[in-house]
């Protein structure tokens, strides 16, 4: 068994395993199942300090976004998609897929969205229905002001829909001007992969109420939730087990009271090591503090690393993909794996993978890393 040190699916703890194998009882004609379904879902709303209402969705992260976007939009609506990232500007497809016409606010991929060159730009033009924006764009470790930027979108009357898939509870969030937030149960979670979470506002719910024209999904289709309390009835058999599991994630993140610190503490020693040894950092700015992204060294290919962590250091960690692949290294400190003893094992074993693909660092990954963990 590798130790997984990837940017999801992260290592899931024994509580989480057990609970999802309690024996399961029908979820359709049980109606325990929807009590429990809801308070799990009233609990996540409450962690993420928000009036707005969780739906959990049988389905992999990308289900949620994929969601957000079949719910809003309608033929030839103009969706703002705000792109520094893999992610960012994938949401278009999204957009495209369901009728609408996405608009690209593209910024620097190695810099954080600049809030105020996109007040600029919405000064130009504001006709949107809504906006789309990556919290952390995970192939590059990249972080937006996803607090800022939402409210200014608010502020212009555009709704936002954020992917905090990667993120949720990793990187601090102010969820109050976000209409539909997303996120997945296999990262800070670290629940396995199978879930997704999405948050609605009342003007998201109000929104999609309002459609002239009926959403062109079922599946990725919101609004066949909205009164699945009242009706005692979801659109599909739930998946109970992973639901179970969920809830003992939930319950060990409303536990841990210092988790944000936490990933903050260790995203910072892994920053520092990295830049010491001689390696560097993908972005310029906005480091999510659940992925660190750096640069393969000059002469050294990605996939040598990443093969010689996993056959003599038995750890998975990262590379990335589309524009990134080849290019960039990712070490996942998220969720359980937000643990100075792993970070640390990590970071040794990449000191002495380099050394043997003949990088020459100016200083140890471990050593730095230990120094600056506080
Ligand atoms: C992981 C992730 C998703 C879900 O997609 P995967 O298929 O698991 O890659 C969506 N958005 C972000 C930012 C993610 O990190």
């Amino acid at each position: 068994m590798y130790k997984i040190m990837t940017p999801g699916p992260t290592a899931v703890a024994q509580n989480v395993l057990n609970a999802r194998s309690i024996p399961c009882t029908n979820p359709d004609l049980d109606l325990t199942f929807v009590e429990d379904y809801k308070k799990l879902c009233v609990k996540i709303s409450k962690l993420l300090d928000t009036r707005a209402e969780t739906f959990i969705l049988g389905g992999e992260g990308i289900l949620g976004l994929e969601a957000a976007c079949a719910s809003l939009t309608e033929e030839g609506d103009r969706v703002l998609v705000i792109n520094n990232g893999v992610f960012g500007r994938g949401f278009q497809d999204f957009v495209q897929m369901y009728g609408g016409e996405p608009v690209l606010f593209t910024g620097d991929y190695r810099e954080t969205i600049d809030v105020d060159a996109l007040d600029k730009f919405l000064a130009a033009d504001s006709n949107f229905k809504y906006a789309t924006l990556v919290h952390g764009d995970t192939p590059s470790g990249m972080l937006n002001d996803a607090s800022a930027i939402t409210k200014l979108l608010k502020s212009y009357g555009i709704l936002t829909v954020v992917d905090a898939v990667s993120t949720m509870f990793g990187d601090a969030l102010d969820a109050a001007y976000i209409d539909i937030l997303c996120g997945g149960s296999q990262k800070v979670i670290s629940a396995p992969p199978g879930l997704t979470i999405c948050v609605l506002s009342e003007d998201a719910k109000k929104a999609i109420n309002d459609r002239r024209t009926p959403i062109r999904s079922f599946y990725a289709n919101l609004k066949v939730f909205f009164d699945y309390y009242k009706e005692k009835w979801f659109p599909y058999t739930m998946p109970i087990s992973d639901i179970k599991g969920l809830d003992a994630a939930i319950e060990n993140i409303s536990c841990d009271r210092d988790i944000l610190q936490r990933h903050a503490k260790i995203a910072s020693a892994v920053r520092k090591a990295v830049t010491a040894a001689g390696l560097r950092l993908y972005a310029k700015s906005g480091f999510s503090n659940t992925v660190t992204a750096f640069k393969v060294p000059e002469g050294i290919n990605a996939e040598d690393i990443l093969n010689t962590m996993r056959t003599e250091h038995n750890i998975l960690i990262a590379g990335s993909f589309d524009v990134f692949a080849g290019k960039l290294i990712r070490i996942g400190h998220m969720g359980n794996n937000a643990q100075t003893d792993k970070v640390a094992e990590t970071l040794k074993a990449l000191d002495d993978t380099l050394a043997k693909l003949g990088f020459n660092a100016s200083a140890g990954l471990f050593d730095t890393f230990t120094e600056n963990i506080w």
